[in-house]
Formats: structure tokens, sequence, C-alpha cells
């Protein structure tokens, strides 16, 4: 994997003025396989928009963002939507569980749009997930069954289960205690190291950002160590 941001702006306007806000400004930025990085800024300073961006979520007003020197700003939408399931994984402050089914469908669900969720590796791989992140005897529970922390490591399996390239996660212990929060950043790393992930998490959390190898500072637009 290697990604390359090539004069990145991204900015909003304001529907009742004007006046445009500058967040990512000529930004500059390469990730190779195997980093795992942390971004720290304070709010406001366009950490998620810049994850955003190369999550393929949102697009930039200008610039390039070359995901295996493939230009991924070109992609039609639908394009899109298989680049990210297949290349991937996401993992937000919120769960994002679908409240109506269990712990094992919502990890299986990314599988559904290749048609692999009965494969019987994939679901070998989704038990494996689900054993190490602690949570293969609560399968079968729905996620209001569950707790904070149970239901952000179901999330974790959901991201991982189409073995991506890179995962991004946005504050993904903004919301657990810190026991859990401790929990979940081990998880992460040690996910990324055993499956040569590349990660690169927003954090607010020094114990997150401990751990990982590189932490970038998103200030007036740019990232500085
Ligand atoms: P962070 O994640 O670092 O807290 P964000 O990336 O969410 O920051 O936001 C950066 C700035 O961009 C903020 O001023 C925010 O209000 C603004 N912003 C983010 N998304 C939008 C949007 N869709 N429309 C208008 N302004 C936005
Ligand atoms: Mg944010």
């Amino acid at each position: 994997m290697q990604l390359t941001l090539n004069n990145i702006n991204k900015g909003y306007g304001n529907p009742d003025s004007n006046a445009f806000r500058a967040v990512i400004s000529n930004l500059n930025w390469k990730v190779e396989s195997g980093d795992r990085i942390g971004i720290i800024g304070p709010s406001g300073s366009g950490k998620s928009t810049l994850l955003n961006l190369i999550g393929t979520l949102d697009r930039p007003d200008t610039g390039k963002i070359l995901f295996n020197n493939e230009d991924i700003n070109h992609l039609g939408n639908n394009e899109l939507a298989n680049f990210r399931n297949r290349n991937l994984g996401f993992v937000f402050q919120q769960h994002f569980l679908l409240p109506q089914i269990t712990l094992h469908e919502n990890v299986l669900l990314p599988l559904i749009p290749d048609g692999t969720a009965n494969n019987p590796d994939k679901r070998k791989w989704a038990e494996y997930l689900l054993r190490k992140t602690g949570i293969w005897e609560q399968r079968w529970q729905k996620p209001s069954q569950l707790s904070g922390g149970e239901c952000q490591r179901t999330a974790v399996v959901r991201a991982m289960i189409n073995k991506p390239q890179l995962i991004l996660a946005d504050e993904p212990t903004g919301a657990l205690d810190t026991e859990n929060a401790d929990i979940l950043s081990d998880l992460l790393i040690s996910l990324s190291k055993d499956e040569g992930v590349t990660l690169i998490a927003v954090t607010h959390s020094g114990d997150l950002a401990q751990k990982l190898d590189k932490v970038y500072h998103l200030v007036d637009g740019k990232l500085s160590k």
C-alpha cells in the first residue's frame, strides 16, 4: 500500500456570507505500507476532513490522492464504493453497528456486495477476529445488549473483515472509558502489525498516540511532525 497526497486543498463556504474557510491547504503527504500514524490537532482543525478525503468519503477541491499510484478521485461513485469496501477499513468514534442484527451479522455485512458472506474461509476469518477481539461468545447478541467497548471492538472486526490495506480511525477511543480505550488501542495496533495493515488514527488520546510509530499535528491545514 502506498498513499500519496499531492497538493490537497479543501475548504468550506459559509452560506450566510461570502466567506470561505480553507481547512486543508496545499497539503503534501506520503504514507508507506505498514506505517502506524497518529494525527492530532485541536477540534475544528480539519482532522476528520482529512480522513474523509483519504477515505474517499469526500473529494478535495484541488489536488490528487494516489492509492497505489492510482488517482482515486477519478473514480465514479459506484467504483469508489467498491474501492472503499475492498481496500479500506473505517472505525469512527461511534460504532455505527446496525441495531436490528447480531454482532456476527454486523461483521459479515461488508462481504455482502461481493457475495462472499457464506464463504468458509471468510467465516473462519470472522471467527478468528471475533475471538481475537474477545467478543466471540457474544456474537449472537445485538448491539444494544453489549457494552460500548464491545460494540467498538465489533466495529474493528467489521473494518478488518475484507482484509483492507488501510484502516482509517477517527477518534476510535473517543467514546470509551480508559480501560476500554486501552484495549481498543492495543487491538488496532496488534491487528495492524499481524496483518500488515497500515493504520492512520486521529486521536485525542495520548495513550493511543504513544503507541503509534509516527504522530503528526494538523495545524493551519498542514501536517507537521
Ligand atoms: P476536526 O475533525 O479536526 O475537529 P473537522 O474536519 O470536522 O475538524 O472540521 C474542520 C472545519 O471544517 C471546522 O471548522 C468545521 O466546522 C468545518 N466543516 C467540516 N465539515 C463541514 C461541512 N460539511 N460544511 C461546512 N463546514 C464544514
Ligand atoms: Mg473530527
